[in-house]
């Protein structure tokens, strides 16, 4: 998946977890120039490995790739 402009580009994120004691998920949510969240997503505690180990595929995919980031378009 590659991902292009236009979105809106959060200036932070923020993880923490949602009131709900029930809820068995991680929140993720997208923080604006101001501190206010503008989206989230949440993230059930069996994915979050998962999810991780994507952020460092496509990290790692990066940092070997080069200017091309490892793609071959
Ligand atoms: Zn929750």
């Amino acid at each position: 998946m590659t991902l292009r402009h236009p979105f809106f580009n959060a200036h932070s994120i923020g993880i923490g977890t949602c009131a709900d004691p029930a809820c068995r998920a991680v929140h993720v949510h997208l923080i604006d120039e101001d501190d206010r969240s503008r989206a989230q997503c949440v993230i059930a505690c069996e994915n979050v490995e998962a999810i991780i180990a994507d952020l460092r595929s496509v990290r790692d995919r990066i940092v070997m790739g080069g200017e091309k980031k490892g793609l071959d378009n």
